[in-house]
């Protein structure tokens, strides 16, 4: 059992996790011309645009589920929206927030991007702290505004005008991912301005320009969407459920560092916070590179119902380090 346990905590989890995302970018993406279908309820960017997709993200559904009457919360429609959020849940328990670190493929292809832009030496930017803060809340300000808007279609909210069905879809038509997925598949529909109306011409265009923010900001900052992700703010709300944790003792830590400057989503309280076991933060991706980065014994550790899977151990720190620099 030790020689299992020392060989996990030795293992490269980098190329790890290299291998698990390029696999599970190629089943979500690919999968449906091999008829495989995990359904529309998943917890990551799996875009409802590409045709041959093995399962897609649960954020398209949720808005046409949300877009009920009030009244209608009672019905089976209700039902169905219960059943969905239900199907959402069991999806995230199961690999909790590892959705964005290993399998989401507009995860993985920011991490991608990440790879080129170290090849061609271009440096990352970092947040401030005071900015990363005021940027972390406006995937909480996205959710909060899906919501809002598709209760609107069908409720008058405040009193005010219901609003038109030309916004039931109104996150996908902004998603980055609606129009760079489909291109893996040699689909450029996605690309091009949706004129059948002006609410969803404007919606597309401004699409557009979100997907030129990302092709520029993906190339200087590590995970730059995923800082504004609604998906990954539903997750830190159902953050509890998930059976997989990350969890440190904190009187272990030296505070070195090590595992904040590996972090792509610039996480401080991985290293500073000596004082909570359950250390998993509302950004976190779950990609278990500060486990992998931090040399002391069993401080960092991801767990399985409570049971370390993978632990920070000295022997794993050095056998990672002298692999990456070749001695
Ligand atoms: S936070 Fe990033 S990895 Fe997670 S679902 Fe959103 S885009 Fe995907
Ligand atoms: S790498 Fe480990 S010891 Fe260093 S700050 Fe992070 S948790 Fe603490
Ligand atoms: S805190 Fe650790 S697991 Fe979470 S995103 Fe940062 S490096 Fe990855």
């Amino acid at each position: 059992m030790k020689r299992v346990r020392d060989y996990v905590n030795g293992a490269n989890v980098e190329r790890f996790r290299f291998y698990v995302q390029l696999a599970t970018f190629v089943l979500l993406i690919y999968g449906g011309w091999l008829a495989i279908d995990l359904g529309k309820y998943l917890p990551a960017f799996s875009c409802v645009y590409v045709k041959t997709r093995a399962g897609s993200c649960y954020l398209s559904p949720f808005q046409y589920q949300m877009n009920l009457k009030f009244s209608e919360f009672l019905t089976y429609k209700g039902a169905l929206f219960a059943t969905g959020l239900g199907t959402f849940l069991l999806w995230f328990a199961l690999f909790s927030k590892a959705w964005c670190g290993f399998i989401c493929p507009f995860g993985t292809l920011q991490d991608w991007m990440t790879r080129l832009r170290e090849k061609m030496h271009i440096r990352y930017s970092v947040y401030s702290e005071q900015r990363f803060k005021s940027l972390s809340n406006i995937k909480y300000f996205l959710l909060g505004l899906i919501v809002v808007l598709m209760l609107s279609i069908n409720n008058s909210l405040f009193g005010l005008p219901k609003l038109h069905e030309d916004f039931s879809s109104f996150y996908c038509m902004i998603c980055p991912g609606r129009t760079i997925l489909p291109l893996f598949t040699g689909d450029f529909n996605q690309l091009a301005l949706n004129l059948t109306s002006k609410t969803k011409a404007g919606l597309t265009g401004l699409g557009l320009g979100i997907t030129g923010m990302f092709l520029v900001g993906g190339f200087v900052k590590r995970r730059f969407i995923c800082f504004f992700c609604p998906m990954s703010a539903l997750h830190y709300i159902f953050s509890r459920i998930g059976i997989l944790g990350l969890v440190k003792t904190g009187d272990r830590c030296t505070r070195c560092g090590n595992c904040y400057r590996v972090c792509d989503m610039e996480i401080r309280a991985i290293a500073d916070d000596v004082t909570h076991r359950n250390i998993l933060q509302e950004d976190c991706t779950m990609c278990l590179k500060c486990v992998g980065a931090c040399p002391e014994e069993k401080c960092l550790e991801v767990t399985l119902l409570g049971t370390p899977i993978y632990q920070s151990t000295e022997k794993g720190f050095f056998k990672r380090m002298k692999a990456r620099l070749h001695i």
